[in-house]
């Protein structure tokens, strides 16, 4: 077992520290390993989910904006852009694409106001964000931010 102190490193939220205790594994389509998503975050992303048939394994979040896989299952299912009600923002790349899903910061309002990252490290420091289910990804939008 892992100390919790080092599973929070990637994570604003307590309550996804199982999640990042995962291998990551690699998207059926392009290749690349990412990490492991939260259930709790696809059924707040997914269209209908009463009506999917999600199973008792681990998924994970591609966030590569060429590929339309947005989770996949460890045994390779997958779930793309068109199956979500959520438009994924790191995996679009025009201006008004929302990065922040906790306070609504859209790519463009990341890059004319450089205020608003701070403003949003500081709401995360006080928990006062809810990334685990607000972001597509399950993660803090903090590392999706353009750099300056
Ligand atoms: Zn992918």
């Amino acid at each position: 077992m892992l100390t919790r102190e080092s599973t929070m490193s990637d994570c604003c939220s307590s309550s996804c520290t199982t999640q990042t205790l995962l291998k990551k594994l690699p998207c059926p389509v392009n290749g690349d390993s990412y990490k492991a998503v939260p259930l709790k975050t696809i059924l707040h992303h997914i269209r209908q989910p009463w009506a999917w048939a999600g199973k008792d394994q681990a998924y994970y979040f591609c966030d590569d904006a060429d590929c339309d896989v947005v989770y996949f299952g460890a045994d390779g299912t997958t779930i793309s852009r068109s199956a979500l009600r959520t438009t994924v923002g790191i995996k679009d790349r025009s201006a008004d694409a929302t990065l922040c899903y906790c306070f609504g910061v859209s790519r463009a309002d990341a890059r004319a106001n450089p205020q608003i990252q701070a403003y949003v490290t500081e709401q995360t420091k006080h928990k006062m964000c809810d990334c685990e289910i607000r972001n597509p990804s399950g993660k803090c939008c903090l590392k999706d931010f353009p750099t300056a």
